[in-house]
């Protein structure tokens, strides 16, 4: 048996039936990372002390014949931009370089509670601002379907930590598209909720009214059961809600579900176009009802997003000013001196480029032209999906216009690495749930079906993600 293979819920019956125990899975897993990491560079912290012993405690429940949760003794991986307490905390940043969190995050606390083992901590872009996890300050990550590509952002670490089979599954975030690009450039799937589903306390901001936690898993089935643990109302994160009770059955022929005909424009790779109408395809012969809608604001989503998370950004990362966390340099001088050396020297170049995009936005004079307008613009696009939903209960697209490129290839130009988010952009600024799922290939390339819904609406995009997946795997 490929321990590293199984999913979670096959995990969680072995370790019921004792066919391994957790610290035997734990131990394998850290073996996968010390074989495999090397090469694929997912992780920037790895937490084997913390692995073990959450590992033991659960044998230790076991072996007292305790009932165990589902995910007790699964082990996972955290997107370095999550608390973890007692562990470093770097956003890929150097600014944190040093920085260890003090407490959990709400997810962290829900995990462990659960009985997670925690192997590490892994790789992202800079503050979560990037495509490619290219942007991060320490290391690179490759995608494991192919080293000169990159795994996608920024959730680039944990996607290719779960594709890899260094962790069972991974936390990650998405602001715009963080958690299901990278789902889709290595073949995974990655679940992202709808905005407020999922509480962010202890999850350090980037863009605040557009951050969501997620998971990145093997399986639809994983995701779902993730998301049950992490989900809800927390006292700790006012724009948390209070999950809507859902008893959601996918019953196909029930289902109707919009084409965006501004999803399927030039630009689009051709391997990507098919294989994403082949899926839809397969569940319109099901018996789904498909039918091509407009969502005329679609094309304002980029730009809109491209004002919007640097202007949020520049307000979050004020607070890194050499005082209160992290780096400082230039204790001597005088004030200015810290802020500007400290800054300076710890935030790279796409960082500094969003402060600058960010700070000119908000700037007296230029507030109404761009980041007043951008908002406004950001409830048209809303009520263009208020509108569709009236008529279907989902949209189907793809997750990316291309498969993975080559790691370099975008780099040099950030107005083309900010296209790769195209396709998820309008979602969300509308804080729709959406997930990527894996649905064909080019050549050796993952491909992701991005299927996302109304808010709130998550378990009936699970639950259709899951049939689908069914029916790409026959
Ligand atoms: N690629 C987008 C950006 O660079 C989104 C990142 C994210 O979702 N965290 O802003």
């Amino acid at each position: 048996m490929e321990i590293n293979k199984l999913t979670i819920s096959a995990l969680h019956e072995g370790f019921l039936k004792k066919d391994f125990s957790a610290l035997e899975v734990a131990k394998k897993y850290l073996e996968q990372i010390q074989a495999k990491d090397k090469d694929i560079s997912a992780f920037l912290t790895i937490t084997e002390d913390l692995a073990l012993s959450q590992a033991k405690e659960v044998d230790k429940l076991i072996s007292e014949k305790k009932e165990i949760p589902v995910l007790a003794g699964v082990p996972c991986a955290v997107k370095d931009n999550i608390l973890v307490e007692g562990i470093k905390c770097t956003a890929g940043s150097k600014i944190l370089e040093n920085y260890t969190a003090p407490y959990d995050a709400t997810v962290i606390k829900k995990l462990k509670r659960e009985g997670a083992v925690i192997l590490g901590k892994t790789n992202l872009d800079e503050f979560a601002m990037g495509s490619s996890t290219e942007n991060s300050a320490f290391k690179i990550t490759k995608n494991p379907c192919d080293l000169s590509r990159v795994p996608g952002g920024s959730s680039g670490g944990s996607a290719a930590a779960v594709a890899a089979e260094e962790c069972c599954y991974a936390l990650g975030s998405d602001t715009n598209g963080s958690i299901r690009a990278p789902a889709s450039f290595c073949g995974i799937v990655g679940f992202k909720p709808t905005y407020g589903a999922v509480s962010r306390y202890g999850l350090i901001a980037f863009g605040s009214s557009l951050d969501q936690i997620g998971p990145l898993t093997k399986t639809v089935e994983d995701a779902k059961i993730i998301f049950d643990v992490i989900s809800g109302k927390d006292e700790l994160d006012s724009t948390s809600v209070k999950p809507k009770a859902s008893n959601f059955k996918c019953q196909v022929s029930d289902i109707r579900i919009g084409i965006p005909k501004e999803y399927f424009i030039k630009g689009i790779d051709p391997d990507v176009e098919a294989a994403v109408k082949k899926a839809i395809n397969l569940i319109e012969k099901e018996g789904a009802k498909v039918e091509e809608i407009s969502l005329p604001h679609t094309k304002y989503a980029l730009a809109v997003y491209y004002i919007i998370a640097p202007a949020e950004a520049s307000a979050n990362l004020a607070r890194y000013d050499g005082i209160k966390y992290g780096l400082s340099k230039n204790k001597k001088d005088d004030l200015l001196d810290v802020y500007l050396e400290s800054r300076g020297k710890g935030f790279g170049p796409e960082v500094k480029r969003r402060i600058i995009l960010g700070t000119y936005s908000l700037s007296s004079g230029y507030y109404d032209a761009y980041y007043k307008k951008a908002q406004q613009v950001r409830g048209l696009i809303k009520k263009d999906f208020e509108e569709a939903f009236k008529k279907i209960d989902l949209i189907f697209s793809p997750v990316c216009p291309t498969p993975a490129f080559k790691i370099g290839e975008k780099i040099k130009d950030p107005f083309s690495m900010y296209l790769t988010d195209i396709l998820t952009s309008a979602a969300s600024l509308a804080g729709l749930p959406g997930i990527s799922v894996p649905c064909g290939k080019s050549q050796n390339l993952p491909i992701g079906l991005h299927i996302f819904g109304n808010c709130f609406e998550d378990n009936k995009i699970l639950e259709t993600a899951s049939f689908i997946e069914r029916l790409i795997s026959l």
